[in-house]
């Protein structure tokens, strides 16, 4: 898992839209990120672009399970299909 949302969600489904890797849908009561698909936008941006845009700031990285740069650099290339499977 790389960013996480939090039970502060507001539903407002601005960062849906944003995420590059379609990383981000409505869950059964606010929005999720799916931790197979999120890179911290690492491949696309400079900056996780759910966090730019959420205006409650309710999107933090989750601390337990942080992943180095190359590791999200290869899930990037895994989901872009260019990596290995
Ligand atoms: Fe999507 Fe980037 Fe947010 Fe991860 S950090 S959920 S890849 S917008
Ligand atoms: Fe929830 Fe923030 Fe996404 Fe809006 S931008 S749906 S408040 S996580």
């Amino acid at each position: 898992m790389a960013l996480m949302i939090t039970d502060e969600c507001i539903n407002c489904d601005v960062c849906e839209p944003e995420c590059p890797n379609s990383a981000i849908s409505q869950g059964e009561e606010i929005y999720e990120i799916n931790p197979d698909k999120c890179t911290e936008c690492v491949g696309h941006y400079d900056k996780p672009q759910c966090q730019e845009v959420c205006p409650i700031d309710c999107i933090p990285f989750n601390p337990d399970v942080r992943e180095t740069h190359d590791q999200l650099m290869a899930k990037y290339l895994r989901l872009v299909g260019s990596g290995k499977k």
